[in-house]
């Protein structure tokens, strides 16, 4: 009998080259062919028209394929297909160009004559509609019923080795042959609707509405298992006895009186907030998210005050070096005088206050090679990690697995929008720094559509003749070919001679590490006039004298990517410019950009960034250790995410520790740790 776990061999009527194919994709069971959901669905019962002009979403063509051709531009080739309508077949039909780039093999796929469905965005090139990459299918009508044609029909994510049409077929026999009974899962979340039905809607539904219902219903097992998992290790957390500190706060108290401002009402809270969970004692797990610039360094100085003065160590772990260098000083600069022993350590500087050390360090601030080596630790108290994101969830679990449990407090700049926070965050506790310190420049922001270049570079050039440093920020490091965006190092030499009695620097992702650190190591310390550079420069760095931030093709990069590159500026006493340069071809980019040149308010554009792309690409952009997602329409489904945790909630009351009634759950748990801490 056929059941989830039957492999593809066993079932016998898939051919090993097809076993093989999907093998490599990690497909080996009857049960992970089945949760290979469709991407989205076509309703081919009923095509759009072909379109007359640019503009608008994605369509979904059927048309004939009446001419193809190899054409070779100055510095590409491509294959290109011309397809009409076939319903209005016959002279004056309306057609449409297709374009694909450096695949001439699709010279064997396509050919004239065939019919095809097409499906992607109309654009405008030369005159004419073009799709360049439309996805498409060869339609082979066999006459009579269909699962390819005249209905609803799910569109898989590619699989190399298989077309989209045998993908269906695969999943439309194995729906056939398997016991409906088998298709039960572990743990039922609606009992009203039947597994069984949920996988034969979600593959084969008979309308839109009912495949967004079967989708539902797996969304919330998807969310009801992350909750569950979020729900266990808080509840770990929360069995675990951590250190009881912060009650004395003479010299939290003496770190205050010595900063030359006072501190801004959210820092202070925020400060209460740790405090608050430090007293406790069961360790901390809070998140402090607050935009760039926002201050999260001074409550983290405060926090780890409150750990030192309690007997303990505080450690910082810092993304990179030259960050790490950075709190480095900060700390210095503000503990010294307080007599508080701090320490850095990376993997090629080792420095510390009061040397000779006269004892353990009280504060040690590194890199993530923190982690491995604790020898100088016995006593950690509490976990500062800064940049969550480029962390993950996983090495979070990992550090926080030692020994006696540190209170953690995790810093992001990443402003989340708060419909998805409980989702990535569901397991830490929030402080929010929702406002800028005083004393700033003011940070102007300004949207220009192709301006003059010596416009542009007269404008650089008085800025750094007063004295203050600039970033050019590019959106390539190398000269591309598809692209024809003007990239980094090409750029770098044109600025060296725009700016002939100015020192230019240049930074990019293919720029070794040292030489990386080193260059944004001389535009800190006033070497570099000027940074050519690629979004290297996104994460943390602190350089208050640069002022001006000019923004090439800032259509080709994501809202919240702006807004944290904006970040980078604004952090002196002097007025600051962010320039957004666009070709102003694409109304949707022009939107998006005057959403960052309206607001600087990180969780404004959050929610926006979420509106214009979707929960799916905002979070994938961000790293959010939330594996692949499957669903990630409903991710700012708040009431379907509400709903997973209050099945979660009642399956531990239930049972606690998963030993009885739920224990498959608890090895599904079990085994999703391994899986993190072979990842991490
Ligand atoms: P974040 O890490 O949130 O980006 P930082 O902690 O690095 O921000 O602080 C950014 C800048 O603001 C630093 O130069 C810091 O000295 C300054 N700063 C922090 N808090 C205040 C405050 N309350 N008032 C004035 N300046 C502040
Ligand atoms: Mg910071």
């Amino acid at each position: 009998m056929t059941t989830l776990t039957t492999s593809l061999e066993e079932l016998g009527w898939i051919p090993p080259k097809e076993v093989v194919a999907l093998g490599s994709a990690g497909i080996r069971t009857a049960g992970a062919l089945l949760e290979w959901f469709p991407r989205r669905y076509e309703d081919r019962r009923r095509f759009d028209a072909f379109p007359v002009a640019p503009g608008g979403g994605a369509v979904c063509l059927r048309g004939r394929v009446n001419d193809t051709r190899n054409r070779f531009g100055p510095r590409v080739r491509f294959y290109e297909a011309v397809v009409e309508d076939a319903s209005g077949a016959g002279i004056g039909a309306a057609r449409i160009t297709c374009r694909w780039f450096n695949m001439p093999f699709l010279s064997k796929v396509l050919a004239a004559g065939q019919e095809v469905v097409l499906y992607g965005k109309p654009k405008e090139y030369r005159g004419t509609i073009v799709i360049d990459h439309p996805e498409f299918e060869v339609v082979r009508d066999a006459g009579g019923p269909s699962i390819h044609l005249e209905r609803v029909v799910p569109v898989y994510r590619n699989l190399s080795g298989i077309a989209q049409r045998r993908l269906r077929e695969l999943q439309y026999q194995l729906l056939e042959e398997i016991d409906p009974a088998a298709l039960a899962g572990e743990f039922d979340v609606d009992a009203s609707y039947p597994r069984h039905e949920a996988f034969r809607e979600v593959h084969f539904p008979e309308s839109l509405e009912q495949a967004a219902a079967s989708r539902r219903r797996f969304a919330l097992e998807e969310f009801f298992r992350q909750q569950l998992n979020v729900a266990w290790r808080r509840a770990r957390i929360d069995d675990c006895s951590g250190r009881v500190q912060g009650r004395r706060t003479a010299l939290l108290k003496a770190f205050h009186e010595s900063l030359p401002f006072d501190l801004t009402a959210a820092q202070k809270r925020s400060i209460r907030e740790v405090r608050g969970d430090m007293m406790q004692p069961r360790p901390m797990n809070r998140l402090l998210q607050g935009d760039v610039g926002s201050g999260k360094t001074f409550v983290a100085l405060a926090a780890m005050l409150l750990a030192v003065e309690s007997g303990s160590q505080a450690a910082l772990m810092a993304p990179t070096q030259i960050l790490a260098e950075q709190h480095f000083l900060t700390f210095r600069r503000w503990l010294e005088p307080l007599g508080v022993r701090v320490a850095l350590r990376t993997a090629n500087r080792d420095e510390a206050t009061h040397l000779p050390l006269e004892g353990r360090p009280q504060i040690l601030i590194g890199t993530h090679a923190l982690l491995y080596d604790h020898d100088e630790l016995p006593e950690l108290g509490l976990v500062v990690i800064d940049e969550q994101h480029k962390f993950g969830v996983a090495q979070r679990a990992r550090l926080i697995e030692r020994g006696e449990r540190p209170d953690v407090l995790v810093m992001t700049a990443t402003p989340i929008p708060r419909t998805l926070t409980m989702t990535i965050y569901g397991d830490l506790d929030v402080s929010l720094l929702d406002e800028r310190p005083a004393g700033r420049g003011k940070l102007v922001t300004a949207l220009r559509v192709k301006p003059k270049q010596t416009e542009v570079t007269k404008f650089v050039r008085e800025q750094l003749d007063q004295g203050r440093q600039a970033y050019l920020v590019y959106p390539l490091v190398e000269e591309s070919e598809k692209l024809k965006a003007e990239s980094a190092s090409e750029a770098h030499e044109k600025w060296c001679k725009r700016l002939p009695r100015h020192e230019v620097g240049l930074v990019h992702g293919k720029v070794d590490p040292e030489e990386k650190e080193s260059v944004m190591r001389r535009f800190r310390d006033g070497g570099i006039d000027a940074l050519v550079a690629t979004t290297v420069i996104e994460v943390g760095v602190d350089v208050p004298n640069a002022n001006l931030m000019i923004i090439h093709h800032a259509e080709r990069f994501g809202l919240a990517q702006l807004h944290q590159l904006r970040g980078r500026i604004g952090r002196g006493e002097h007025k600051s410019y962010c320039i957004l340069i666009t070709d102003g071809r694409s109304a949707e980019a022009m939107e998006k950009l005057e959403v960052l040149a309206s607001t600087a308010d990180g969780f404004v554009i959050a929610e926006e960034d979420l509106r214009l792309r979707g929960p799916g690409d905002v979070l994938g952009t961000m790293q959010s250790g939330l594996g692949d997602l499957r669903f990630p329409e409903f991710l700012a489904d708040t009431a379907l995410l509400r709903e997973a945790r209050a099945l979660a909630d009642r399956v531990l009351a239930e049972d606690p520790r998963l030993g009885h009634r739920h224990a498959a759950l608890r090895r599904w748990i079990l085994e999703e740790e391994d899986g993190d801490r072979v990842r991490a």
